[in-house]
């Protein structure tokens, strides 16, 4: 049995009272939490700074890990997306030690799931060894809906590599509103209410995609272009784009919507009414260095949205640490708390992935791991490393 206690314990949902104690097991299972003077005088391990459940990356591609400092800062998402397509290559040699030592970064910093894009099979037989917990997001696209059978066949081939490594943690899933016709959103929808699986899709990113649904204008159509993609067939909602595709996709299961850098309130109130399941995943980083803008996050809190925290990936960030998201989100919005952005980093990313039965709070009969949060004395800056 150990006693571990720090300045100040994040329960997951918020802080305990000053002076508590974590008392677990040797596989580091919850017990109990109480008060010092009730531990029977058993040692108690003390940490300098916070402590809290291990954090949960809901956004993350691991599968690009290789593109670490290779894509140019604050160009837009229309640049970086070509960007993205010309450094794609095989899973070889680099791209898996790129692979293997980005999990291992957010290990040590203390992440202990992860929702992970995947467009391909490269990082499949690296997680089966994993510490991380990995929900694997099979993500499928295309544009033109005479492919929307070929593309969600590729969705269900990814699903049958990680059934045959034993991988049961998966969904098939949408990329982006615009990269996907009606016809492959209402396929990747029946199949996640046959399956009663978690979806996730990128949404409103950049300024461009609201134009593509309400006009048929702005970069979304230069970018088909681009890839000979035709857009015949599509004619303009006269809506957001959050307002037109959302209406296609389950209203009764979880579902997390990525970035949200332009989403308006109008959308925040729609989404809310169409479905109560709704999460907002938010990587500010990545919004920094492809469009440098952050989402409305205090406009997101007064709506009362459910919200968890992503890395997004190393074509778009400069670490894979859930800490300097919280940085960048306390640096930028002095009116949330790290009390709040502590529960979308632990409680509310295990909640969406499904796996609170276990992870995400320092509940009876969980085994979250604990995470050790310490502040810089001049910069206020918070790091963080796995000590449990
Ligand atoms: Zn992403």
């Amino acid at each position: 049995m150990r006693f571990i206690s720090a300045e100040r314990i994040h329960s997951g949902h918020s802080f305990f009272p000053a002076g508590s104690v974590l008392v677990l097991d040797d596989n580091g299972v919850v017990l109990d939490v109480k008060p010092k003077a009730e531990t029977g005088g058993g040692k108690v391990e003390f940490f300098d700074g916070i402590i809290c459940p291990g954090l949960i990356n809901t956004h993350c591609h691991l599968e690009l890990s290789h593109m670490k400092g290779k894509v140019a800062e604050g160009t837009g998402l229309h640049a970086f997306i070509l960007e993205i397509e010309k450094l794609k290559k095989p899973a070889d040699e680099e791209v898996q030690e790129a692979i293997a030592s980005a999990d291992k970064e957010m290990f040590e910093n203390g992440i202990v799931a992860v929702g992970d894009i995947c467009n391909t099979s490269a990082t499949f037989s690296f997680k089966k060894q994993s510490k991380i917990f990995y929900h694997n997001f099979l993500e499928v696209y295309s544009f033109d809906p005479s492919r929307s059978d070929a593309a969600f066949a590729r969705g269900t081939y990814l699903a049958g590599q990680l059934e045959e490594l034993g991988l049961k943690k998966y969904s098939v899933t949408p990329h982006a509103p615009y990269s996907v016709s009606v016809s492959l959103l209402r396929r990747i929808a029946d199949h996640a209410s046959e399956k009663n699986s978690i979806l996730s899709i990128h949404n409103q990113e950049s300024p461009d995609e609201d134009l593509f649904f309400k006009f048929k204008t702005g970069q979304v159509i230069e970018r088909l272009k681009h890839f000979g993609i035709s857009a015949d067939h599509f004619s303009p909602t006269g809506k957001s784009s959050l307002q037109s595709y959302l209406l296609h996709l389950p209203r009764d299961l979880k579902i997390l919507l990525v970035h949200n850098t332009f989403t308006g309130a109008d959308d925040l109130q729609f989404a809310a009414e169409y479905n109560k399941d709704i999460c907002w995943c938010l990587c500010p980083n990545a919004n920094l260095y492809i469009e440098n803008t952050l989402p409305d996050i205090r406009q997101m809190e007064a709506a009362r949205c459910k919200i968890t925290l992503g890395t997004d990936s190393y074509a778009s960030n400069h670490s894979l640490s859930l800490t300097d998201e919280i940085n960048t989100i306390l640096k930028n919005f002095s009116s949330v708390s790290l009390e709040t952005v502590l529960k979308w980093a632990t409680f509310n990313g295990a909640r969406f992935l499904e796996m609170d039965h276990k992870l995400g709070s320092f509940e009876k009969g969980r085994q979250p791991g604990i995470t050790l949060l310490k502040q810089d004395k001049i910069s206020k800056k918070y790091s963080s490393k796995k000590v449990v």
